[in-house]
C-alpha cells in the first residue's frame, strides 16, 4: 500500500542515526515510495555544540546570534534536497516556532517547501514543569502559532506532553481535532514514539469529522522507514482501511516535487 510518509529525517537532524539524504534519494529513484524529507528546523539553525539550545532557556539568544548563519544553512538544505529529489520524494521541514510565533526558519522561504510539518517540541511551561493547565494553554498557543505559518501537518501533537508525563485529556484531543479541521491541517500518527490511546482517539474523531490524518514514521533509523504497521494498527482500531484514513499531498505538491 502506497501511503505517503510525511516525516523523515536525514543526517542534518542531530538525533538521526544511520539515515542519509543519499540513501533516501536512492530509494526515491528505485521505488514508488512517496515520502517527505523533513529535518528539524532547529537543528538546521543551531550550530554544532548548541544543536539542542532550542530546548533550553538560551533558545532565543542563540537563535538571534546565529540567524544569518542559519539562513545560509537553510538555503543549503533546500538546495541539497532539491538536487537529490526524484520519484516520490518531497521537500519538507519540521518547523519549530517560539511561543511568540517567531519561526525558527527564514519566513521568506516557508513557501518553498512541498510540505510543511509543524511541531511544538518545547515551550517555556513544558521546560519549567509548570502546572498542567498552563502547559495545556501554551501547547494550544504553540499550535495556533504553527497554524499561522500555514503548516500542512501537525507532527506528533501529544508527544511533548507525554514525554513529561502530563495527562492528555479528551477535551484537549477534541480541541486539537476541531482546530485542525478549522485550519485545514492534517494530524499526524507518528510511529517513532507512540501515543497509542491518544492516537486512536484522535484518529477516530478526525475521521468522523472529516479532518485529515497523516502518516509519519519520523524515521531516524533506516529500520523505521517504510514500516507502516503502527499506522495500519490505528486504522484497524477505528475500523477504517488505512488507504481511506490517511491523507496524501495534493497532486500540485507532487508536481512541484518533480
Ligand atoms: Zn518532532
Ligand atoms: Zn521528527
Amino acid at each position: 500500500m502506497n501511503l505517503c510518509d510525511c516525516h523523515c529525517h536525514t543526517e542534518r537532524s542531530d538525533c538521526a542515526e544511520d539515515v542519509t539524504l543519499q540513501w533516501y534519494a536512492e530509494i526515491a529513484r528505485n521505488t514508488s515510495a512517496v515520502f517527505a524529507i523533513t529535518d528539524h528546523s532547529a537543528h538546521i539553525y543551531y550550530p554544532q555544540g548548541a544543536k539542542w539550545a532550542f530546548w533550553t532557556d538560551e533558545a532565543r539568544e542563540v537563535f538571534d546570534e546565529h540567524q544569518q548563519w542559519g539562513d545560509a544553512q537553510l538555503d543549503w538544505y533546500i538546495a541539497d534536497v532539491r538536487a537529490a529529489q526524484a520519484g516520490g520524494m518531497l521537500l519538507g521541514i519540521e518547523l519549530d516556532v517560539f511561543l511568540d510565533g517567531t519561526p525558527v526558519c527564514n519566513e521568506d522561504r516557508l513557501g518553498d517547501f512541498d510540505i510543511l510539518l509543524g511541531a511544538a517540541h518545547t515551550f517555556p511551561a513544558l521546560q519549567h514543569d509548570a502546572e498542567p493547565h498552563q502547559v495545556e494553554t501554551e501547547l494550544k498557543v504553540m499550535i495556533q502559532r504553527l497554524a499561522a505559518w500555514e503548516i500542512d501537518v501537525l507532527a506528533h501533537p501529544f508527544r511533548p506532553l507525554r514525554l513529561k508525563n502530563y495527562a492528555i485529556s479528551d477535551d484537549l484531543i477534541e480541541w486539537v481535532v476541531d482546530f485542525a479541521g478549522e485550519h485545514d491541517i492534517a494530524l499526524e500518527i507518528n510511529s517513532h514514539s507512540i501515543c497509542r490511546d491518544e492516537d486512536i482517539c484522535m484518529a477516530r474523531l478526525a475521521y468522523e469529522q472529516g479532518v485529515a490524518v497523516a502518516v509519519g514514521t519520523d524515521s531516524h533509523r533506516k529500520a523505521e522507514f517504510g514500516d507502516f504497521s503502527y499506522h495500519c494498527e490505528v486504522a484497524d482500531a477505528i475500523g477504517v482501511a488505512a488507504s481511506e484514513l490517511y491523507w496524501r499531498p495534493t497532486p500540485a505538491a507532487m508536481q512541484a516535487a518533480k
